[in-house]
């Protein structure tokens, strides 16, 4: 006989149940509360809440560069309960949303606008009701049971079309058939939507910080909250190592044309003799063009090591305030 245990999120009342072998975030994702996340791994410490009342087992074994919670707090993508649970999760309402669903994908297109970025068009077929925000991610998942995590870059689509743009990892396993075979009318299967990262509500100017693919959820913010976006006054950093990399150049080009308060800033770290644009890292662009960031607040997608850069230079070095700085790590699983 499966057990399972009953999860409460208060102050707000929201309750839901997780089955045997689920972790606290799986259970809660499926019931439609969407706990703040991002890695999944255990690794990237967005996902951890303090527990109130109950017990918990870890997920064994530990990742390698886990992220150890502060005292009395869990990992809820690492946690399965062992007994009814009550977490503090102050940013949750009582009512649950949009549950995450799994459903066959049709590919519709696959273009290959670089050297190693492939852009695919997928179709969920609208009646599995799969609907994301802007900054959000799903899951592909592989034969054996393997997924590998993809950010929509378009906007949200009530008809169940996606957009995806995969860097090609020379040897990776979804990566690689993604840019050397994926075709037309293939069938992929996919589990979404995952993720907390999104713009959030305000009137903070905004820094948008991408390197590579990075820029997929950034599109979908953009392409979503364009006027919002706009009205607040943005910059949009892009890096790559040479101008190939900005596989999507033009598109954020005409985002700055046509969207005067957005300004669009290509920085390359390795460019090819004649680049007139920035050179160097990426974030170090910002740190260049901005004394202080007390009053912004900065969205930041792709390598992990170029996020991790970010935060504590932006932090620490100019001012801003840790709870302002959002990130999606391209972590690898
Ligand atoms: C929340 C989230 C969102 C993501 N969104 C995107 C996205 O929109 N576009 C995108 O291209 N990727 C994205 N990724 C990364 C993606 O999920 C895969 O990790 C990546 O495509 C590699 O998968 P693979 O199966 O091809 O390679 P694997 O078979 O997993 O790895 C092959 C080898 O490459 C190494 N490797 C894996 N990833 C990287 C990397 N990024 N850089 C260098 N070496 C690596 C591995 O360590 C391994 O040695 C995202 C990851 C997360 C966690």
């Amino acid at each position: 006989m499966s057990i399972s245990h009953e999860v409460i999120l208060q102050p707000a009342g929201g309750r839901f149940r997780c089955e045997e072998g689920q972790t606290v975030l799986e259970a809660a994702l499926a019931a439609g509360y969407l706990l703040p996340h991002s890695c999944r791994a255990g690794t990237c410490g967005l996902c951890a809440l303090p527990l109130v009342a109950g017990s918990l087992e870890a997920v064994s074994p530990p990742p390698a560069e886990a992220f150890v919670p502060p005292a009395g707090s869990c990992l809820t993508c690492q946690s399965r309960p062992r007994s009814d649970l009550t977490l503090d999760a102050p940013q949750m309402g009582a009512e649950p949303g949009q549950r995450t669903v799994t459903a066959g994908a049709r590919v519709v297109a696959v273009e290959r606008p670089s050297a190693d970025v492939a852009v695919l068009a997928l179709q969920v077929p609208p009646a599995a009701g799969f609907r994301f925000q802007a900054g959000q991610y799903i899951d592909i998942l592989l034969r054996d049971g393997a997924r590998r995590s993809y950010s929509m870059a378009n906007a949200p689509d009530d008809e169940g079309l996606i957009e995806l743009h995969v860097r090609h990892i020379p040897g990776g396993r979804f990566s690689e058939h993604a840019y050397t075979r994926l075709k037309p009318r293939d069938l992929l299967r996919v589990e979404g939507p995952f993720g907390s990262f999104g713009l959030r509500p305000g009137d903070a100017p905004i820094i948008l910080l991408a390197s590579g693919t990075g820029y997929a959820p950034i599109a979908s913010m953009l392409k979503t909250h364009g006027d919002e976006i706009r009205r607040r006054g943005a910059t949009l950093y892009w890096g790559g190592r040479r101008l190939q990399d900005l596989y999507a150049v033009s598109s954020a080009e005409a985002w700055e044309a046509a969207h005067p308060g957005i300004r669009f800033v290509p920085v390359l770290s390795e460019p090819d003799n004649g680049w007139q644009g920035r050179t160097g890292l990426v974030h170090q662009a910002v740190l260049d063009d901005h004394p202080r960031l007390d009053v912004h607040e900065v969205y930041a997608c792709g390598n992990p090591l170029m996020i991790d850069a970010a935060r504590q230079s932006f932090c620490r070095d100019r001012g801003l305030p840790e709870h302002r700085f959002f990130s999606d790590a391209f972590l690898p699983r």
